[in-house]
């Protein structure tokens, strides 16, 4: 998946808005086809001669997922069962960091401290495999909230064993219904939790983030917050409260022309 990405020399040269051209019309100050990287912070170059880092608001497995979409937009169907598949991998470690949001940053505390942060990312690597990672999952949501959450549908599951292990390629109807599930699943949950913990959902981005920029070895406080930051529109997008609110498609949403694309632009 290609993603275009925004200048942030162009959009904002010495770190202040330019005045001279609105922001992102014509194509001006984006950076077209872009590969989908592993982490949340891209260091681009544009065709305008800049190198800039920037910031995507999007959770990963919200890009995952559209990553999927596109996947089976363009009739990989294989390759888009593993994306949606792995999108729901990555959103149990999500839901693990929301639900324990109050034991990894206490609510009180304005800043993040960087020993908890990369104490842990080394629990989520002890949580590498996929059956642990569905195990903590539905232990913490417990732990919680007093009643466990049904889990993913088994039959679904070995859909995506098929299409991993044996190479099964399934049907456009397959693949969508696949993909259908996936969400209608992760919906639930995300509505749940932005009703119920949304300062864990806020925070979590924050999370995220640090993760990412510990791992290109900067530390926690100075510069990662001052990067500029874009959300990307996707088909399941927690920053926008008008997904909760609607009963989009994939199969509708696969013919929006924008998929994809930045649709805004900010300095923290
Ligand atoms: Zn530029």
């Amino acid at each position: 998946m290609k993603l275009e990405l925004p200048c942030s020399e162009c959009l904002y040269p010495g770190g202040k808005p330019n005045k001279q051209k609105p922001p992102m019309t014509e194509g001006w100050g984006l950076i077209p086809n872009v590969p989908l990287g592993n982490d949340c912070i891209y260091t681009v170059e544009g065709p305008c001669g800049h190198t800039s880092m920037v910031k995507i608001h999007n959770f990963k497995f919200e890009m995952l997922f559209e990553s999927g979409i596109r996947a089976m937009h363009d009739g990989y169907y294989r390759e888009a069962i593993t994306s949606f598949y792995v999108a729901l991998e990555r959103f149990y470690e999500f839901s693990l960091g929301v639900l324990a949001m109050p034991k990894l940053w206490d609510e009180k505390e304005e800043e993040l401290d960087e020993k908890s942060l990369r104490d842990f990312a080394k629990g989520l690597d002890i949580l590498k495999s996929s059956e642990k990672r569905v195990g903590a999952f539905h232990g913490m949501y417990y732990a919680v909230n007093g009643v466990f959450t049904k889990a993913f549908p088994e039959s679904q599951i070995s859909v995506r064993n098929k299409a991993i292990h044996q190479g099964e390629i399934k049907t456009h109807a397959e693949t969508l219904a696949f993909g259908t599930g996936v969400h209608d699943y992760i919906k639930v949950l995300l509505r749940e939790y932005k009703e119920n913990f949304p300062l864990g959902i806020h925070r979590m981005k924050y999370v995220e983030e640090g993760l990412a920029w510990i791992k290109l070895g900067g530390q926690l406080k100075g510069k990662m917050n001052s990067l500029p930051s874009t959300l990307i529109y996707t088909f399941i997008n927690s920053n926008d409260g008008r997904y909760f609110e609607s009963s989009e498609t994939i199969e509708h949403y696969m013919q929006n022309p924008t998929m994809g694309r930045a649709v805004r632009q900010e300095t923290i």
